[in-house]
């Protein structure tokens, strides 16, 4: 690990100033320090952001939610009123790592964790999105990669949080130089999409504050395959989210996590879905929909049965048929 210097803001003007150009923030550092460790980014100085006031609230809204980027991903696992509202942000919480990461792990971080891609995180290969030539990923180890890609990266998106918040709609407030900015999921991650070099859209400085979720769905599922039952990422995961009146469907969301740079979704799928009632063949018909431009690679074609599955069965549990 390279040296560094190491600051404590106290204000999110503060954080701003003292991250500068060259540092990076620290939140609960599951992620940040492994990647200094590894002389995989540079950071200086650390700015430690777990001190900025109000960033640590859970407020309920009627019409939304307000979850601060500290919130930690235990608070959200523990908190009954979100069991109630929001099921499948419960469910996507309680799949997180392990107990010991979901006790410091943030929001925040959780939102914005860079690549697990095993060449990115192995220091010594300089790959295409480590600013080399080549994406190795693409002629040879695929199998944890996406079936969805805008540029020649095919890292896809992790974070379990971002994939429940694409289907609740919900919003990250990203605060630049002094102005809240506020983007939906798609928006968070559309630089990953089309740029090999981003992570998400977030520029040097920008400090997530806090994400709303909307409660106009008042009906959401989260389900998640991965290799190993905890302490492991998602091979595929799917959430969904719906309002449902007389047995139909009112504005339904579907998103799928670890197949894209961007929680994946398809408006063709949403629209078919609305005013529909839920059964198998229409929750298969949306799922063919939802993976229809798939590009699987050499060794993630696994991942289309998969998605498929988990498509279909974490449509059928809102309306809890799985
Ligand atoms: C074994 C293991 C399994 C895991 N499984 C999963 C899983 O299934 N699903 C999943 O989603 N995650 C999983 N994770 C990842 C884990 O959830 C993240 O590492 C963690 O959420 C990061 O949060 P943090 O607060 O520790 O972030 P940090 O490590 O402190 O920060 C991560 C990054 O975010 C930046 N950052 C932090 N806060 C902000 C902010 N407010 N605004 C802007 N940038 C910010 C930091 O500068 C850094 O670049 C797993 C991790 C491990 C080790
Ligand atoms: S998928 Fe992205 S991170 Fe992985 S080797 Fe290719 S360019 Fe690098």
């Amino acid at each position: 690990m390279k040296a560094f210097q190491y600051a404590t803001a106290h204000s999110p003007d503060s954080a701003r100033q003292l991250v500068a150009d060259n540092g990076a923030y620290l939140a609960g550092g599951n992620d940040l320090l492994g990647l200094l460790k590894e002389y995989l980014v540079t950071a200086d100085p650390l700015v430690n952001i777990k001190s900025l006031p109000g960033l640590n609230k859970i407020e309920d809204g009627r019409k939304a939610w307000t979850i601060g980027a500290l919130v930690t991903i235990a608070q959200i696992e523990n908190h009954a009123d979100i069991k109630k509202t929001f099921p499948g942000l419960h469910e996507a919480a309680s799949e997180i790592a392990s107990l010991q990461i979901r006790n410091v792990a943030t929001v925040g971080g959780n939102l914005a964790q860079h690549s697990r891609c095993w060449y990115f995180r192995q220091r010594d290969v300089k790959c295409l999105k480590k600013h080399g030539d080549l994406c190795y990923a693409r002629s040879s180890e695929n199998r944890y990669h996406s079936l969805f890609t805008g540029n020649d990266c095919i890292s896809p998106v992790v974070s379990s949080l971002a994939t429940t918040f694409a289907a609740l709609d919900a919003s990250a407030i990203v605060l630049r130089d002094g102005k809240e900015l506020r983007w939906s999921m798609a928006e968070l991650y559309a630089e990953a999409w089309k740029n090999p070099y981003a992570h998400n859209s977030l520029q040097p400085g920008d400090l997530i504050v806090r994400v709303e979720i909307p409660t106009a769905r008042s009906r959401s599922a989260y389900m998640q395959i991965s290799d190993k039952h905890a302490f492991d990422w998602a091979l595929v995961s799917c959430a969904a989210a719906a309002e449902i009146a007389d047995g139909k469907m009112k504005s339904p969301r579907v998103a799928l996590g670890s197949i894209s740079p961007v929680p994946h979704q398809s408006e063709a799928a949403n629209s078919f879905l609305d005013g529909k009632v839920l059964d198998d063949a229409t929750a298969t018909q949306a799922a063919d929909m939802i993976l229809k431009d798939a590009k699987p690679l050499e060794h993630n074609a696994y991942k289309m049965p998969m998605a498929q599955a988990l498509i279909r069965r974490t449509l059928l549990k809102l309306k809890g048929d799985a």
